[in-house]
């Protein structure tokens, strides 16, 4: 496969719960010795970016903390733009602080937007309330993802998406997702290395946000075998990634 550069999901293609993947660490080392350039592109909504980082580091990745994109990022940035800085933040402690610093203002109410995240225990039924109630009245509704579930250390995790379709139904407004699969995340990513999405490809371990969010945006989609990869979801889902590998300790095997 000839490419000129790779988007790498985090969760579940480094680690898998609190365990690195064998021979990923290696892989990334050869693509520095091959000269192609990459990025990570995650839908971790419950760290900031500089807990991501630090966390990789723990597992033995050392990575810069600006080559990776986190959805928390992306969003600052994006509603920064709009001038939309008034936000109610459904999202952890953690995660606020990418807002914080990127200028949003954190309100209870008369939000121009609110923000849903994997807030994790912070998703209670007053919050989600309050969320509501926010959008009744006018804010936007913005989903850092809206992921089924991602793969916990003692098994799957509900993510954000559960939460977004709830508020999704009750309100009958649809989010705008700042996240994978959205085209805006990875041309983001792409653009910092000054490459196009036909001569990329997007590694990852969902067939659908990593895989069909790629191919989509006109990159090529190779899936891993490990994290929440599932056969059965892979047939289900109709999407047929360009290449399935066991890791990505065997990325560069097929580069
Ligand atoms: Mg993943």
């Amino acid at each position: 496969m000839k490419i000129g550069a790779v988007l790498i999901d985090i969760d579940g293609v480094l680690y898998v719960g609190d365990r690195p993947v064998v021979g990923a660490e290696r892989a990334l080392r050869e693509l520095d010795r091959r000269g192609i350039p990459y990025r990570f592109v995650s839908n971790t909504t419950r760290r900031s970016r500089r807990s991501v980082a630090d966390r990789l580091q723990g597992l033995g990745y050392a990575i810069p903390e600006p080559w990776i994109v986190t959805a928390p990022v992306a969003a600052a940035a994006h509603l920064r733009e709009e001038g939309r800085t008034r936000c109610f933040l459904l999202t952890t402690p953690d995660a606020r602080t990418d807002f914080e610093e990127a200028g949003i203002v954190a309100v209870e109410e008369g939000a121009d937007a609110v923000v849903v995240a994997d807030a994790a225990e912070g998703l209670t039924y007053t919050a989600m309330n309050r969320a509501f109630r926010l959008l009744m009245d006018g804010a936007d509704l913005v989903a850092l993802e809206k992921d089924r579930y991602w793969m916990g250390p003692d098994g799957p995790m509900l993510s954000a998406g559960p939460f977004v379709a709830a508020l999704e139904y009750a309100t009958e407004k649809e989010a705008e997702v700042i996240g994978k699969p959205s085209p805006a995340f990875f041309l983001r990513a792409l653009r910092e290395i000054g490459i196009n999405p036909d001569k990329a490809a997007m590694v990852g371990d969902d067939i659908v946000t990593d895989i069909g969010g790629a191919r989509a945006c006109g990159m090529k989609g190779i899936l891993v075998r490990t994290g929440k990869y599932r056969e059965e979801t892979v047939r289900q889902s109709g999407i047929t990634p360009d290449l399935v590998i066991d890791s990505l300790a065997n990325l560069p095997d097929h580069l």
